[in-house]
């Protein structure tokens, strides 16, 4: 029985950095998420996947124990799929189509299994399918919402009234600007804040990110790597080993956030070093480890 429910886009990615390309590869915020979770807690994927999608993805999470008995194959549509590509600034990334295909009809309807599920992931998806899921989870205990530009311009009603009903709120730095319509990043987060979540957190790409909460504020720095060949997936790793960390101590409280933005981050930085799973395919609990005791180093002063 899962503990963390994430729904989410399951994609196939056709992307290229200055380092390389790869077309129709596994990707999406679930499967990144869920992926990175799974060194910490038993995650359950919601979703949904065409006729074209590779069996072999599905089995990918199941060999890590992660539940794939809420995604759907639609037999009768195309997976979802996002093309983008990277210049030399990797924060950045731009968009060149995306595609819904299944998505656009999808209604989630969660296994019985699942709803018993403490913590809940909403990871880049339609706000509507987000609010949907969260309404099949009986008593979450802490919940997590991420987005992205996209929806925030198509469908920016319903992200604010997912936004709501959540207890952190997740955002990357321009994507803060947008919905809240300011450049300060500070007032932002006050903003966000006043809508309903207990905590906001801003990503700053390679720079690491901010947690805000009422009256405390807490800056974790990026991870000085120095192989980076592809940063898709590294917003949704940070969240799901995030989430995973929590999850797995069934912890919800500021000072474990703080951890927990720290083993994001690691496993975020694990991410970059390759395309598409493949970094996190090879990745150790050892490493994570050592990554995590080298941040706190870096973090003394
Ligand atoms: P990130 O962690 O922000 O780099 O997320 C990258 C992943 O988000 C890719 O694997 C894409 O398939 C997925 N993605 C891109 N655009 C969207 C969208 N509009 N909704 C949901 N997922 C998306």
């Amino acid at each position: 029985m899962p503990n963390l429910v994430v729904v989410g886009s399951l994609a196939l990615d056709t992307v290229k950095t200055p380092f390389g390309k790869v077309t129709d590869a596994f990707g999406g915020a679930a499967a990144y998420a869920s992926y990175a979770a799974s060194f910490f807690a038993k995650a359950g994927v919601v979703g949904v996947v065409g006729s074209d999608f590779p069996g072999r993805h599905l089995q990918l999470l199941r060999q890590r124990g992660i539940s794939a008995e809420g995604v759907v194959v639609n037999g009768s549509g195309k997976t979802f799929r996002w093309e983008g590509y990277y210049e030399y600034d990797m924060n950045d990334a731009k968009t060149l189509s995306t595609d819904l295909g299944v998505f656009a009809n999808f209604k989630p309807v969660l296994p019985e299994s699942f709803k018993d599920a403490a913590y809940v992931f909403l990871a880049n998806i339609d706000p509507q399918l987000q609010f949907d899921v969260l309404q099949q989870v009986k008593k979450p205990k802490l919940v997590l919402l991420d987005t992205m530009n996209y929806w925030i311009a198509n469908k920016r009603r319903q992200l604010v009234e997912v936004v709501k009903k959540v207890d952190i709120l997740l955002l990357n730095d321009s994507e803060a600007r947008q919905l809240f319509g300011t450049p300060n990043l500070v007032k932002a987060a006050a903003a966000a804040l006043k809508l309903g979540p207990k905590y906001v957190i801003i990503k700053k790409g390679e720079h690491g990110a901010l947690l805000f909460s009422e009256g405390s504020h807490f800056s974790a720095p990026g991870y000085p790597l120095e192989t980076i060949k592809d940063p898709t997936g590294c917003g949704d790793s940070f969240a799901g080993a995030m989430i995973g960390y929590l999850a797995g101590k069934g912890a919800s409280s500021e000072k474990d956030i703080r951890k927990a933005i720290i083993y994001g981050s690691v496993v975020a930085s694990f991410n970059a070093e390759g395309f598409s799973l493949e970094r996190m395919k090879r990745l150790t609990n050892n490493e994570i480890d050592a990554r995590y005791n080298e941040f706190q180093r870096i973090c003394q002063f």
